[in-house]
């Protein structure tokens, strides 16, 4: 087993949890990178700090910018989130709740400190198959951010060491990654999805994050921890 530093993102939602929980159990230290960007559902980073102490995450940063300065997404921006689309919907596309480059930017604050803590992986919980029109979610995608990284730090540029982006989740439906997430123990009341939460905390059940992990649940034949409202 490998005892390495890796850099995984976590927003406090089911899928970075359990891209993380992955790395874990390869036997990597985790370094948690959170981002507080403006986003709608900020609760989102109560989950995350709550989901890095359950991983015992070996360090857990979260860094502030602020993405509404930019808009253009129903997440930081005056734009409605969309509620009760069907599933054929939610798959065609790219919805409102895409952030501009939100990926890029992530990663690249992930490629920042992986080249400072010597880390020669990234792990993220993209995922292809829910989000097959975000741009960035795509292994193509992925390949690219991964060859740019190698050529943009000094630990590449030198040949000490190849970046390396694991995107574990990428081809795994959202029923399958709760079912991996459960074998690996995670708790996923810690998590959290919903994009527009109501004001006592509850996730909204309607939006396209809410329905997926609700589908995905019931897919995978699991119980939902996280209060929805009624
Ligand atoms: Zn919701």
């Amino acid at each position: 087993m490998v005892s390495r530093d890796a850099v995984v993102l976590l927003s406090g939602g089911l899928d970075s949890a359990t891209a993380a929980a992955i790395a874990k159990r390869q036997g990597f230290r985790l370094h948690a990178l959170s981002f507080d960007y403006g986003q709608r559902h900020v609760r989102e980073l109560d989950s995350a700090r709550s989901v890095a102490a359950f991983l015992q995450t070996e360090s857990h940063r979260l860094i502030k910018f602020d993405l509404r300065a930019i808009g253009g997404s129903a997440l930081t921006d005056q734009i409605a989130v969309p509620k009760q689309r069907s599933a054929a919907a939610i798959a065609q596309g790219i919805p409102v709740t895409y952030v501009p480059a939100r990926n890029t930017i992530f990663l690249s604050f992930a490629l920042a400190l992986a080249e400072r803590i010597d880390a020669a992986d990234i792990f993220f919980g993209a995922n292809q198959l829910d989000y097959s029109g975000y741009p960035d979610c795509r292994e193509e995608y992925i390949n690219a951010f991964e060859h740019m990284a190698n050529l943009a730090t000094k630990a590449g540029v030198e040949g000490k060491s190849r970046l390396t982006i694991h995107a574990p989740l990428l081809h795994m439906s959202k029923a399958e990654i709760i079912k991996r997430g459960l074998e690996l123990g995670i708790d996923y009341g810690l998590t959290w999805s919903c994009y527009d939460p109501t004001s006592a905390g509850e996730a909204c059940a309607r939006c396209d994050s809410c329905q997926l992990r609700i589908k995905g649940f019931k897919e995978a034949g699991a119980v939902d921890p996280v209060p929805y409202k009624r």
